[in-house]
């Protein structure tokens, strides 16, 4: 097992996070709980590299689709179909238009649970119930309704790798090897150090 601290994901800001000024903000909060940025770009991506991402995992479709479902039955409310793959196909055409709306940021970020620490920080899908502390609770509004009723896709500011797997081949798809970078920050001595503690000088 490599140590958790090889541990890399991936976060796209997406164009309402950009359009709105909060790349610092975001950036800022992964800097502060000690993780460490090994890649950073703007692209604009265009459908089909979106498509592609999204469908990287092949459960993805009926995962989303589920969570939608899940979702309604815990408001007591109707989904918008009771096939989840009905469901994000619809999700699947608004994305495209959503994540090609303006220039996003695409980083990988490295650190102990990098992937599991970073979903924490982002909150869940919808950010009407996101919580209170996370980016999404913290800084946007939007929901499942809404973005029904608006035809689009549900504006939460971020993408973040959902797993390790899906972590590794995301990055992959937005990133060559030489893009990734490797270098040392200062606090991985009292992050991770085995002998911090043991130090005489
Ligand atoms: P997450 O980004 O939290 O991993 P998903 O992978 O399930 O969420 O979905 C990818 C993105 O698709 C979400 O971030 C959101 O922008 C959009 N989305 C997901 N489900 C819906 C939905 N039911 N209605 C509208 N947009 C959705
Ligand atoms: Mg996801």
């Amino acid at each position: 097992m490599p140590h958790p601290k090889t541990e890399r994901t991936l976060i796209i800001i997406k164009p309402d996070g950009v359009q709105r000024s909060l790349i610092g903000e975001i950036i800022r909060r992964f800097e502060r709980v000690g993780l460490k940025l090994c890649a950073i770009k703007m692209v604009t991506p265009d459908e089909k590299f979106v498509e592609a991402h999204y469908t990287l995992d092949p459960d993805w479709r009926r995962i989303t689709g589920e969570k939608r479902i899940q979702k309604a039955r815990e408001r007591g409310e109707e989904p918008p179909s009771q096939d989840p793959y009905e469901i994000t196909a619809v999700i699947l055409e608004n994305l495209k238009k959503y994540l090609t709306a303006g220039p996003v940021i695409a980083m990988a970020w490295q650190g102990a649970h990098a992937v599991e620490l970073i979903r924490k920080l982002v909150g869940s899908t919808e950010p009407r119930s996101s919580d209170v502390g996370t980016i999404r609770g913290d800084y946007v509004l939007d929901s499942y309704n809404m973005a029904d009723d608006d035809g689009r896709a549900i504006r939460n500011l971020i993408h973040a790798s959902g797993s390790v797997k899906e972590a590794e081949a995301e990055l992959k798809h937005w990133f060559l090897p030489e893009e990734i970078h490797k270098y040392s920050l200062v606090q991985e001595k009292i992050l991770y150090d085995v002998n911090f503690d043991g130090r005489k000088e």
